[in-house]
């Protein structure tokens, strides 16, 4: 018998894939790093690969390694990497590694030396975002110093890069801009004889709302989990992720009854309290405090005052419910209970940001 998990539904991943590849003829590189936006990053690698994704995309080498460790054959790129990293592990796994920086191509380039073969890099264009990635005025230097370690057969380049600003609101004039800037960086890089197979920038939101933008691989992370970029839009994508808790016990109270820490609710009147046990340590936002939805006996109640390390209270009035009666925090919203962006309102966050919490080690995961 359980006590709380997360349920993981690997068909809807494998559908919400298969959804993303019929509307592009680029190929589909499934973002799995962060555990997979907290769904597991081995079981949905495999769902996206099964399901026509042709790519793996992560942030760290420890994740791209993980991969490789679990047979995962697939090309794979990560790319956030700070100095001094074992890099020719990356190399000699296959690995291709985001490079936005000449000290980072330095780097790979010497990773290439020790692992006695090419460093399969992807250069990365800044095109606004200003997080990783050459400037438009640094890129020229970049590409010439990559077609050099090219030509030394040091570095194989396979693609140019570049990740978007502001793309889950569409219409966005920065979209427009980058979209400018990335082409100028692509062609300034043919210019200087580097005119890789893989051009890329678009994430989930891009690559549902903008084919311009598609060009030879397009990257979605949340979309692949089933939940949308865009607010107000579903585009047809099935939440993957439910997460529950059997009620430990209730019981009734009086009127004016504080509950929980710091007693920041007290009751109307009598009533029945029941207790989750999921907390702040299983990825519930303290901030849910007072508002997180939870579905139990058919009804969506707030939570009653602080969430705790381990369990939050419900307010449940003269409602019958039951130790084991199961309380939903969030799942496909199809049985009325709230989803992941119900719970984005509610706290005052984005989708990303609850899913990937209930990632934690102690809830298990159940895969559907
Ligand atoms: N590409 C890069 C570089 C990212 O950092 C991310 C995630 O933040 C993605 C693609 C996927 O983004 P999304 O989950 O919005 O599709």
């Amino acid at each position: 018998m359980w006590q709380a998990e997360v349920r993981v539904d690997l068909d809807a991943i494998r559908d919400n894939v298969a959804l993303l590849r019929a509307g592009t003829s680029a190929e589909v590189m499934a973002v799995v790093k962060a555990d997979a936006y907290g769904h597991g990053m081995l079981p949905a690698a495999r769902a996206a690969l099964e399901s026509g994704a042709s790519w793996l995309g992560v942030c760290t080498l420890d994740e791209a390694l993980t991969l490789r460790r679990a047979g995962i054959t697939a090309p794979v790129l990560a790319w956030l990497l700070a100095p001094g990293l074992p890099l020719h592990e990356g190399v000699a796994a296959g690995v291709d590694l985001g490079v936005g920086s000449l000290p980072q191509l330095g780097e790979m380039i010497e990773a290439a030396r020790v692992a006695q073969r090419p460093t399969r890099v992807h250069l990365k264009i800044d095109t606004g975002l200003a997080r990783g990635g050459a400037t438009p005025a640094d890129w020229p230097a970049l590409v010439e110093a990559a077609a050099k370690a090219e030509a030394d057969g040091l570095v194989e380049v396979i693609g140019v890069w570049s990740h978007f600003v502001y793309a889950d609101a569409p219409g966005h004039e920065t979209i427009e801009r980058q979209l400018d800037v990335f082409r100028a960086g692509v062609a300034t890089a043919a210019r200087l004889g580097v005119s890789p197979p893989y051009k890329h920038i678009a994430n989930s939101a891009a690559t549902l709302t903008r084919p311009d933008a598609h060009f030879d691989l397009v990257r979605p992370g949340i979309a692949i989990y089933g939940l949308s970029p865009v607010a107000g839009e579903r585009f047809g994508l099935r939440p993957a992720m439910t997460a529950r808790a059997r009620v430990v016990l209730t019981k009734r109270v009086p009127a004016g009854q504080g509950v929980s820490y710091g007693h920041t609710y007290h009751t109307e009147r009598e009533t029945t309290l029941a207790v989750v046990p999921l907390g702040y340590a299983d990825g519930v936002p303290r901030h849910a405090s007072s508002s997180g939805p939870i579905e139990l006996g058919g009804k969506v109640r707030r939570i009653a005052g602080r969430v705790c390390m381990d369990q939050v209270v419900l307010d449940c009035g003269d409602d019958p419910v039951s130790a084991g009666d199961v309380a939903t925090l969030f799942g496909p919203g199809e049985h009325g209970e709230p989803t992941a962006d119900d719970w984005a309102e509610a706290v005052g966050t984005i989708n990303y940001e609850i899913v990937t919490r209930f990632g934690g080690v102690r809830v298990p995961r159940v895969y559907d």
